[in-house]
């Protein structure tokens, strides 16, 4: 075999693995234990277990660092921002995750952060922005808004004047977008959503290619507690072998549905960044938006996104949802079932006009 880097989808295959040998398990197994012999490298299930180190060695391979696993993407989330130090500025999307700028709302009010919300396209902005600031957050695709952020020139901005950059990487997943390699310090995924992809388990993740920095999350994780569970840790490796020809195929059929859709009367607006399986329709307002979720029989009206089966949400149903985004906005998660089927589905549900 000639010696060069093996492709990204042989990685997902193979990183992780046991040692090949005679009668040696080809896939890691649960490793159902809260506590190991001593004066190992273990010792407690808090501080390590070899299912999540093997889910850790393959998506720390395809991101391009070292991955610390957590409990939900929410915990990989709070363990970044427990990096900020007291007082310190938080520079944010202003359409990142709900959940994370509730949580950053929740630590300004107890005058832990200081956090300043922009707009991720406006590159310029969040330079200015990020002068004083100990981190800046990125989405990229946004989540529902599906904005783009351009990595390299936010990072080439932040790092100037000394902030961290973090990207939660959930919509984008290591296939398509690697902000490690664009200078990002620290990458977070919700593997519950298409790193997992089968809508059965919760499970996060911190990568980064700084020692420093990942021995500092993964003391927040051992002390924070929000380990993952062995047997999730399990499914989402299982998971995360096919996320190749999953998103391969899924971004497929999102191609071919988003050129439907512009063409339909009854669709205001098609937003897709170009890649990925998440596709987001503005619709005339709320009750068009509400008839097309309640109208849908192949497609699941059901939150998160990323899984095998087909799903779609009018976000604002969320109290906590930005108000700049529609009232008709419903985000389509695009599956595995033929493109025709699903069309035909949307097709009978949308409204006329
Ligand atoms: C779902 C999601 C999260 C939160 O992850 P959980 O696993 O639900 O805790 C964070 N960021 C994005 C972009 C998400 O879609």
């Amino acid at each position: 075999m000639a010696d060069r880097p093996l492709h990204f989808s042989t990685r997902a295959v193979t990183t992780g693995r046991p040692p090949a040998g005679p009668d040696a398990p080809l896939n890691a197994p649960v490793v159902l234990a809260s506590t190991y012999g001593s004066f190992g490298d273990l010792e407690y299930g808090r501080y390590a277990n070899p299912s999540w180190t093997a889910f850790e060695d393959a998506l720390g391979d395809l991101e391009g660092g070292r991955c610390i696993a957590f409990a939900s993407g929410m915990a990989a989330i709070a363990a970044v921002l427990d990096l900020v130090p007291t007082g310190g500025t938080v520079v944010a999307a202003r359409h990142s995750y709900t959940g994370t700028i509730g949580r950053l709302r929740e630590l300004e009010e107890r005058g832990l952060v200081r956090t300043v919300l922009v707009d991720v396209t406006d590159t310029a902005a969040v330079a200015e922005a990020a002068r004083g600031a100990a981190l800046v957050w990125l989405e990229s695709p946004t989540n529902p808004a599906l904005e783009l952020a351009d990595i390299a020139a936010v990072v080439r901005g932040a790092h100037a004047v000394g902030a961290l950059v973090a990207v939660d990487n959930t919509f984008a997943t290591p296939l398509l977008q690697r902000p490690l390699e664009h200078g990002a310090d620290l990458v977070v995924h919700s593997v519950t959503k298409g790193l997992a992809g089968h809508s059965d388990l919760l499970m996060g993740a911190v990568v980064t290619a700084s020692e420093e920095l990942a021995t500092r999350v993964t003391g927040s994780r051992t002390l924070g507690g929000a380990v993952p569970s062995a047997f999730e840790a399990f499914l989402a490796l299982r998971g995360l072998r096919t996320l190749p020809v999953r998103l391969e195929r899924a971004q497929a059929t999102a191609q071919r549905l988003v050129r439907r859709l512009e063409g339909h009367p009854g669709v205001h607006e098609t937003r897709y960044p170009g890649f990925g399986s998440i596709v987001s329709v503005v619709l005339a307002d709320a009750e068009a938006a509400d008839a097309l979720v309640h109208g849908v029989r192949l497609w699941r009206a059901a939150t998160s996104l990323g899984g095998v089966e087909s799903t779609l949400e009018r976000r604002r149903r969320w109290a906590a949802e930005a108000p700049t985004i529609p009232e008709g906005l419903v985000r389509l998660s695009v599956g595995l079932e033929d493109p025709d089927d699903l069309w035909d589905d949307l097709e009978q549900a949308l409204p006329a006009a």
